[in-house]
């Protein structure tokens, strides 16, 4: 039999309900895994190994008596963004590290119903700002195609972990590619919903308008399983849709052919690395060959998606973020003078530099005289991205181009330069402003580093972009591939 660890989620689960192992068997040996390997990453923050345990015995004897959930018994490991019941749930700052969480977000609840089991929670950058989880408080994430560069961002614990094999699949969220990224910097699949199609209830806040849950793992067929449990509508969740939820599974091998698909032409320019283009071409051409046709189109607006974020994101954390005031929960200075002391200190100690930068930009850009010619301007421009994405649709049924602009970097690389840093998220952002589903999909190396493809559908089309990768992923392995230091 294949090394557990080295099977997709599908097979875990076919494996499971064919008697081949027991849940108690698998999760042990991805503890087993993370015990031994984590020191290199640092990708999981906590490990619930007793509880995990405890989840997989009773997962067993939920299958022994003939009613087992559709991910009975599958180990997952959990971005530390959500809410779990008694459980640190840090997101990745200071300010959280001794929160223990009083309740699961929709997102646990789902995967609970199912029967999974979760082996702990992953590393981050703080409250999810960053592209290359070097700002959380818990120090940077490797990555494990090579140990001296990033993983990517925000969701790098999670990434770093599955691309291991430390966990079989993982959760991320993505407000302005940190699904995406960091699974096209770690060579796994990852896939972010459209806005409203998972609850952001008991998911931490950042930019409320742009957050969104969804899975990461090998495959595509796997993060069919995974939405599944993550979908859906739930009135705690005012943005999320009453939408009807798709069968994510069924229809993942359906011929493409006569698929339209758009190559925006502002996405092949200077900024991109030769390499990482070449590397996208060949899945291209491997698209047509499946009967798919390629069409140039253009999406005029796209130079404008990095300011216009880098407003709206900054003004909704610097709102969202108010409620971290060192009173009701969260960091408390030692000992202050007075009140307005113990807010300054509280916040000043338990928040990072670049949760602070975000904090004062958004605050900047919300405080009066200045809401017309930044927040207000930032949404307009919004507004003729979404369009922009409208007038492709038109033309064709998914757009795609590369994840990102170069494979991974170097630690430390980009810290001291945020703007350089926040060019890596360039071809993801404007999906998020436009609330569109997108995914990025392994298509091969340069260096021995991955490169993702993205691809970009309507709205509620997971369902189709899950088919589309699949039918790459049935001809190509670069989505089985595990780094050779944790093969
Ligand atoms: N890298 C982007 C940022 O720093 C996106 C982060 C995310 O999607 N959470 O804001």
């Amino acid at each position: 039999m294949t090394a557990m660890h080295r099977m997709t989620l599908a097979e875990l689960v076919g494996g499971l309900s064919a008697g081949d192992f027991s849940s108690s068997e698998l999760t042990r040996h991805f503890l087993d895994r993370i015990a031994a390997h984590d020191a290199q990453l640092n990708s999981f923050i906590t490990v619930t190994e007793e509880a995990a345990m405890a989840a997989a015995r009773k997962a067993d004897e939920a299958r022994a008596a003939g009613n087992a959930g559709p991910l009975a018994g599958i180990p997952l490991a959990q971005k530390d963004i959500f809410n779990t019941k008694g459980v640190r749930t840090s997101c990745g700052s200071r300010m959280l590290d001794n929160y223990i969480a009083p309740y699961d977000a929709r997102v646990i609840e789902g995967f609970n119903d199912a029967g999974a089991v979760m082996l702990g929670k992953t590393n981050m950058d703080e409250f999810a700002m960053g592209s290359s989880n070097e700002t959380s408080w818990y120090g940077a994430v490797k990555n494990p195609w090579d140990t001296e560069r990033v993983p990517g961002g925000s969701s790098g614990g999670s990434a770093a972990a599955v691309a291991a094999r430390l966990a079989p699949a993982a959760t991320g969220t993505d407000t302005g590619g940190s699904i995406r990224q960091p699974a096209a910097l770690c060579g796994i699949t990852g896939l972010k919903p459209t806005y409203g199609r998972v609850s952001r209830w008991g998911m931490i806040a950042f930019a409320s308008s742009l957050d969104q849950a969804g899975p990461m793992a090998p495959s595509a067929e796997d993060c069919a399983l995974l939405l599944q449990a993550m979908a859906g509508f739930d009135e705690r969740d005012s943005t999320c849709m009453n939408e009807p939820v798709d069968d994510y599974s069924a229809g993942l091998t359906q011929p493409i052919d006569g698929l339209k698909i758009g190559l925006p032409k502002e996405y092949f320019t200077e900024g991109l690395d030769s390499a990482v283009e070449a590397r996208v071409r060949e899945a291209l051409k491997h698209y047509e060959s499946l009967g798919a046709e390629l069409v140039e189109i253009t999406l005029p607006n796209s130079h404008l998606s990095a300011p216009a974020y880098y407003v709206v994101a900054p003004a909704e954390c610097s709102s969202n973020l108010s409620r971290f005031d060192g009173v009701r929960f969260g960091h408390r200075c030692d000992n202050p003078k007075d009140l307005e002391d113990m807010y300054c200190r509280s916040r000043g100690e338990g928040f990072g530099d670049e949760v602070k930068r975000r904090i004062l930009v958004g605050a900047y850009a919300l405080s009066a005289g200045y809401y017309d010619a930044y927040y207000l301007k930032a949404q307009q421009i919004r507004r003729l991205i979404s369009n922009d994405f409208a007038e492709a649709f038109k033309q064709v049924d998914v757009i795609m181009g590369p994840t990102t602009p170069t494979p991974a970097f170097r630690l430390g690389e980009k810290a001291d330069d945020p703007i350089s840093m926040y060019l890596s998220d360039i071809y993801t952002i404007a999906v998020n402003l436009a609330g569109l589903p997108g995914m990025s999909v392994p298509v091969g190396t340069v260096d021995d580093l991955p490169v993702g493809l993205h691809i970009v559908g309507n709205y509620w089309s997971e369902a189709r972009l899950l088919n589309i990768a699949h039918r790459l992923q049935m001809d190509t392995d670069w989505h089985k591939q595990i780094p050779e230091a944790f093969a």
